[in-house]
Order: structure tokens, then C-alpha cells, then sequence
């Protein structure tokens, strides 16, 4: 990572925002088939004294929409609007086609976090990815990037990251969730190719997609705010008032049964093995089956879905960690 953030200028699209300044720069990412114009907005924030280059990006998936909150009502509050050192590119939405349709993915099914660094001519998820790459990144020296779980699927809010990425496992202890999950880099995702540009990406993910989670929100707006004043760019950031668990291993309980499921125990608890944690009912309800932990560990995600089919992920376990 790198430490000397001596002042630097930041041309977005021959856009130049000179230290002291702040606009939004307008990025165009092609047109609907009705011939609208979509754009990803880019919210820059310039203190007059150098410091980090901070981007704060969410929707990469376009339906997650946690973390488009968390950015945008960052911006709205004006919590950039007066950096002491340093600047924040601020990015509430990346996937536009994916959150105008409900969906993770842009129309034609891929995945943008999977099409990084991207190409013009390429896939619609390639074209949106290829922006970030090509005129964001560049100015950037560390990044944070908000997700959410899947369908039904709820994390809780946590911080993954890779211990090949230098500097990112110091980062993730200043942001201070309540879980710090090390994950490998997937190849194309916007965290590797970052990687590559020695850029550390903190990955965040609190709740689940299409529902928005106050919890999930805080959670990523203090630890966003603990890492700028980390780094003298604001004054003050409330201290993590829970404990921080750093997950080392961790596994999925998958549905051994198909059904109406309801849990007993949802992310955030302990549970000791062999502890119920839920049940499934057959359709009628007259029949019912109890789900009981396999391990002692932290549940760090779980389903929702009502209905499960048998090998649906039911909740994710972490069972080997150290408090930090
Ligand atoms: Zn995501």
C-alpha cells in the first residue's frame, strides 16, 4: 500500500478536480435499448492538504442495496464535504442496469464484480467495469467496497479480505466490524484487479440483497468513518462498541431436508455444537425436524427463505477465530 500520499491530480474523463474543490463527475456507461443514457456518478471530495485517495463504491451488484445507502446518505450528509487531508471518491451506485431490474447482474446475466478490468468492446458488465478500472482507479490508494448477501441470505456485517493484499488486514482491524473473514481474491473481481494495482479493497457485506438493514448500515457507515479518521481525513468517529472476532475458518450447514424452515438462532449469536438452531416443518406441519449446530462457532450468515430445499445453504459458521 501506499504511505505517501504527496498531492496528486484527479482527471476523471478530462474532468480535473483540483485540490479545495469537489463536484460530481458524470461517468456515461451507454444507453438503455429505449436509447436512455445511463451514467455511473462519481462524488469527488478534495481537501487542500494531501492525503489518501479513498474510494467508497457500492452496487457493484446492482440489487445490494446496503451499501448503496451507505454512500449515498454519507453524501447527503455532507460527511466528505469538509476532508482535513486527502479525498474521497465516493460511488453510491456502479451497477446501474443491475438495480433499475432488481438484480445482482446487468441484463445479459454477468456478473460485473466477475468482469473486471473490463473492455470497450466487450460484455455489458465487462463496459461498466472497464470505467472503474480505467478512470477511477488510477487515483486511488485504498478503497472500500459495500455488498450484501445474497437472496434471503444474511451477513452479518463483515469485512472480508485476502492476506496477500499488504497493508488490508491493518486496515480492516481500524475499520473495526464485527467479523473479519479472510478470503482468497476471485480472479476478474473489481478486489483482485485492485490488487494487481497494489490498491487494498476492504470488501464490506451486512445484510441481504433488495432489503435495506439498519444495523447492516451503521455498521458500515462507523467503520467507514473510523477508517477516514484513521487517517486525520476527519475529526471524529464513534469507537466500535463490540467485540471484533477475526474468523479463520469457517463452513456452511446446508438444509437436510426440504420444507417451510424458520430459524431459532441467527447471525451474530454463539451456538455450542450440538445446539438447535432452527427447524423444518413438511408442508402440512405435521411433521418436524430440528437443525443442530455440527460445531461451537459463530454464525456469521443465515438464510431467511421460508422455503428451503434440501441442500440450500441454511447458515454460515465460523469455527475456528481469535478476538482481536
Ligand atoms: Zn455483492
Amino acid at each position: 500500500m501506499r504511505v505517501d500520499f504527496e498531492q496528486k491530480n484527479i482527471t476523471i474523463l478530462n474532468q480535473t478536480i483540483e485540490p479545495g474543490q469537489s463536484t460530481t463527475v458524470k461517468m456515461n456507461v451507454g444507453r438503455l435499448p429505449s436509447d436512455t443514457p445511463l451514467s455511473i456518478n462519481a462524488h469527488v471530495f478534495r481537501s487542500e492538504n494531501p492525503g489518501p485517495t479513498i474510494l467508497i463504491s457500492a452496487g457493484v451488484h446492482g440489487d445490494e442495496i446496503n451499501g448503496i445507502e451507505i454512500v449515498r446518505s454519507a453524501v447527503y450528509e455532507g460527511l466528505f464535504s469538509n476532508l482535513k487531508c486527502g479525498s474521497v471518491i465516493a460511488i453510491p451506485l456502479v451497477n446501474v442496469y443491475g438495480f433499475i431490474n432488481f438484480s445482482r447482474d446487468v441484463p445479459d446475466g454477468k456478473d460485473v464484480n466477475r468482469s473486471f478490468p473490463g473492455a470497450l468492446k466487450g460484455s455489458l458488465a465487462a463496459q461498466v467495469a472497464r470505467v472503474l478500472t480505467k478512470h477511477v482507479l488510477p487515483f486511488v490508494d485504498l478503497g472500500i467496497d459495500y455488498h450484501t448477501g445474497g437472496s434471503s441470505l444474511y451477513n452479518h456485517p463483515q469485512l472480508r479480505y485476502s492476506k496477500r493484499t499488504e497493508g488490508v488486514s491493518e486496515l480492516a482491524k481500524i475499520f473495526a466490524p464485527p467479523y473479519i473473514i479472510q478470503k482468497p481474491l476471485i480472479a476478474k473481481s473489481l478486489r483482485k484487479v485492485a490488487h494487481d494495482m497494489k490498491i487494498p479493497i476492504l470488501v464490506f457485506e451486512a445484510g441481504e440483497s433488495l432489503r435495506l438493514d439498519g444495523y447492516a448500515i451503521q455498521m458500515g457507515k462507523n467503520g467507514m468513518l473510523r477508517t477516514l479518521q484513521h487517517f486525520g481525513m476527519i475529526d471524529y468517529a464513534s469507537s466500535a462498541l463490540h467485540t471484533v472476532t477475526h474468523i479463520t475458518k469457517s463452513s456452511w450447514i446446508r438444509a437436510a431436508h426440504s420444507g417451510l424452515f424458520m430459524w431459532t438462532k441467527r447471525s451474530g449469536s454463539y451456538v455450542s455444537k450440538g445446539e438447535p438452531m432452527g427447524f423444518y416443518r413438511d408442508r402440512d406441519g405435521l411433521k418436524q425436524r430440528r437443525v443442530y449446530a455440527k460445531k461451537s462457532g459463530y454464525i456469521i450468515g443465515h438464510n431467511n427463505a421460508p422455503v428451503v430445499n434440501q441442500g440450500d445453504a441454511l447458515f454460515h459458521i465460523g469455527f475456528e477465530w481469535e478476538k482481536i
